[in-house]
């Protein structure tokens, strides 16, 4: 019996992270993930600052 639960938490797992790389991808392929570019330097930084970790200047757009 416990080894019937832990091949269950197993397979749940597995269609856990299965779900998620799923999504991801199509995310991906919708375009939707893309490089967030700063302003000033045009180097990729991360939407979720307010500034450019290069060059510190301001992201108008940022989340
Ligand atoms: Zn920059």
């Amino acid at each position: 019996m416990a080894e019937l639960v832990r091949d269950g938490l197993e397979v749940l797992m597995v269609v856990a992270v299965g779900g998620m790389l799923a999504a991801a991808v199509a995310r991906l392929r919708r375009g939707e993930v893309r490089v967030y570019r700063c302003a000033t330097c045009r180097r990729p930084t991360s939407r979720g600052y307010p500034r450019c970790r290069h060059c510190g200047a301001d992201q108008p757009d940022a989340s």
